[in-house]
């Protein structure tokens, strides 16, 4: 959906190209070296790029889980189908293999030439997946990284390896079972896993100098290894693995024009290319043209050009059968929360840098991360390596463990103590709201962690802050593990002389309270008590965790506010929708429910297919609020609708499907601050009351 992913669909198209010249060479009638130079370096970027590209597109999204398995599931089609289609030369060409032969080429080797690539594919995802989602980056990488070694000692570098005994052993009864190290388990993992590490850590600058050094070193490598013979067999290289990470970093910065399926498109070209290698032999033979294929680079030209027609012709027929041709993707059809999580990276960065070395962020995601969409930020903060996150209510911590986030998880706000035994098994951390409440939820007998919440001056959740032997009694409590002390302070968003006093009188009493648990030598848990304001306003104040929630989504409560510390913040969540349906009105006319609207001209007005119950505030009817259309504003005219609403269009060049922006992560006046302020409202209320319908996207 992002201008930057057609130019890796493009590329496919050209890789599709290389894996064919690697099959035909040619240029072998030019010279040995050139050939050698386009099929053994330059054609040995094409099957790294597909892994690089699958790791990109599916390792690395929040429903992770859904995306593998239905990775593997076409893979494993597409392998079927493979198997189907070249069964009858398969035969021709190795007869009927033996029993253990034919499940080694249908696990490991491909049953046909070109066909290793989808069990390599489906070994390749498995085992990234695993290290990338057990192990995260910091081992995954350096694990990829020593397959990889491995398998250049089977490939390139195999003559090196064979003047070591040991290291020849090792690979004579490694190519018992497998008949390369060009695999799923050797080469594929590093390339999946540096895909989808680019997709999470998004890289804002391309490195094309090193990619150039990197390219030359990669020529000279392999030069030389073909020069003195070295290769088994030659699909790894040691410049290979910067040359692609490099690579893709400069594709991913290539603006470049929709080809429309092309990714489809190189998958069948890979299919069918070498059936259509066959066909061009047979049919050279038979009407006896033998030009056709004596010469290799008419021979490439031609069976170029028939796989990518014969491919078109299959796509055509796919799509009439099944009559997929709607433009937009079906998610996206109505109105969706566009996040762009290279924002949420930079916050988090940004929110980390001004926090004592010591501290701790803590990501508050309740309320579906203030609509956001709690499993998309989450799985993106554990990525980043946050490790300590906190919820309103047990339901959504549940949710997170399920889907797979690490670290502490605190539940803020109360949770009936009949739950208990949930909170033991999803190991999540429950806030004791009052001294009664502790005490019935030790009474269920199930140990369960918590934080002490303290009332400093709230009067919502917490025991007195007087209350110096309650407090201390619940560290006796025999159920109950205390890891965490916090107060939650009621002002701290305001810079008035009065707030800043009564919060600065809150955070004394919190540390009374502490210096209480001293004096009783009790072991003393994690202390907190900053929220966004009270980190903006109060940095100096120094305690275990900064508990980050409207902040991380790059968003402040109102507009233009000050605070101490200001924070170069970037919004994460955009609204979107399409025009439906343009209409003409006369002067005069009304619009929407109750007539409220009266048309004073000729008055163009689109449909638009999004409405209160998406989360929109049914205040902003009737020119109090509006959208973005074209990059121009366009009032909402007549009342907004559960499910529509209706702008003023006459003064803007549109036409139906344009995109229609109601939050704005750049524009100023549809920026959430505004949009929450023209509803008298505050960011928070405005974004946690979104996406109950709204599907999530992910934008970059
Ligand atoms: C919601 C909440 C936070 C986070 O508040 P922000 O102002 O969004 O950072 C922190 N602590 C408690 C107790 C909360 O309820």
């Amino acid at each position: 959906m992002h201008n930057r992913h057609h130019s890796i669909d493009n590329f496919r198209l050209l890789a599709a190209c290389l894996v064919i010249a690697i099959h035909i060479s040619p240029l072998a009638v030019i010279s040995p070296t050139s050939d050698l130079i386009l099929t053994r370096i330059i054609g040995r970027l094409a099957v790294p790029f597909f892994f690089m590209v699958s790791g990109y597109f599916v390792l690395s999204h929040y429903d992770n889980n859904d995306r593998v398995t239905r990775f593997l599931k076409k893979s494993f089609h597409l392998y079927v189908i493979g198997m189907c289609l070249y069964l009858p030369v398969m035969i021709y060409s190795h007869g009927i293999q033996s029993l253990p032969a034919l499940i080694q080429d249908i696990v490991m080797d491909g049953t046909f030439y070109h066909l290793w690539y989808f069990p390599a594919s489906m070994i390749g995802i498995i085992i990234s997946y695993y290290l990338i989602r057990r192990l995260d980056y910091q081992y995954a990488i350096p694990i990829a990284l020593l397959l990889y070694v491995i398998g250049l000692g089977g490939d390139s570098y195999y003559g090196l390896m064979q003047q070591l005994p040991l290291c020849r052993h090792f690979y004579e009864s490694l190519f018992q079972v497998m008949d390369y190290t060009r695999n799923g388990l050797f080469m594929a993992p590093v390339f999946f896993v540096m895909g989808s590490y680019l997709k999470d850590n998004q890289p804002q600058k391309t490195h094309n100098g090193a990619l150039l050094i990197c390219a030359i070193g990669l020529m000279i490598e392999a030069l030389l290894l073909h020069h003195f013979h070295i290769p088994r067999h030659d699909s790894m290289y040691i410049f290979l693995l910067p040359v692609m990470y490099y690579g893709f970093m400069a594709l991913l910065e290539c603006k470049s024009k929709e080809i429309k399926q092309a990714s489809t498109l190189a998958m069948i070209v890979y299919m069918i290319h070498p059936l259509m290698i066959i066909l061009v032999r047979g049919v050279a033979k038979v009407s006896r043209v033998p030009w056709l294929v004596t010469n290799p680079l008419i021979h490439y030209l031609v069976v170029c050009s028939l796989s990518f027609i014969i491919a078109g012709v299959i796509i055509q027929i796919k799509e009439r059968l099944y009559q997929t041709t709607s433009k937009t993707p079906l998610y996206t059809d109505r109105a969706y929360i566009e996040l762009n999580l290279s924002h949420l990276t930079h916050n988090v960065n940004v929110i980390q840098k001004a926090m004592h070395d010591d501290c701790e962020m803590m990501a508050v995601v309740k309320a579906n991360a203030y609509g956001h969409g709690a499993l998309p930020i989450a799985t993106h903060l554990d990525r980043l390596g946050v490790r300590s996150y906190a919820v309103a209510t047990i339901d959504e911590g549940i949710e997170l463990r399920q889907h797979g986030i690490h670290g502490e998880i605190l539940i803020l706000g109360y949770t009936d103590v009949h739950r208990a035994r949930e909170l033991k098994r999803y190991q999540l951390t429950q806030t004791l709201i009052d001294e009664n409440y502790a005490h019935a939820l030790n009474d269920e007998g199930i140990p369960v962690k918590a934080h002490l919440k303290i009332d400093t001056g709230m009067h919502r959740l917490g025991i007195d802050y007087k209350d110096i032997d309650a407090i201390l009694s619940m560290f006796q409590l025999p159920h109950i593990t205390i890891d965490g002390i916090l107060t939650h302070f009621s002002s701290s968003d305001s810079l008035d002389d009065e707030d800043v006093y009564f919060t600065r009188m809150q955070k004394a009493r919190f540390d009374s309270v502490i210096h209480a648990i001293k004096e009783a030598n009790i072991p003393l848990p994690k202390v907190h008590c900053q929220s966004s304001y009270g980190f903006l306003n109060y940095p100096e104040f120094h305690y275990d965790y900064i508990r980050a929630g409207i902040i991380l989504q790059g968003v402040t409560s109102t507009p233009h506010e000050k605070t101490v510390l200001s924070l170069d913040l970037k919004p994460v969540l955009s609204i979107k929708s399409h025009i439906a349906l343009i209409r003409e009105l006369d002067i005069g006319e009304p619009i929407g429910y109750s007539r409220t609207y009266i048309t004073t001209k000729k008055t163009t007005i689109a449909i638009i297919p999004m409405g209160y119950a998406d989360g929109l505030p049914r205040n902003q009817s009737n020119m109090v609020g509006h959208v973005l259309i074209n990059e121009q504003l366009c009032p909402i005219v007549g009342r907004i609708c559960m499910d529509q609403l209706m702008v003023d269009i006459t003064d803007v060049d549109a036409s139906i499907n344009d995109e229609v922006i109601f939050i704005d992560m750049d524009e100023e006046t549809v920026r959430a601050e505004n949009v929450a302020e023209r509803s008298h409202t505050i960011s928070n209320e405005l974004l946690s009351r979104l996406g109950h319908r709204l599907p999530v996207v992910i934008s970059n």
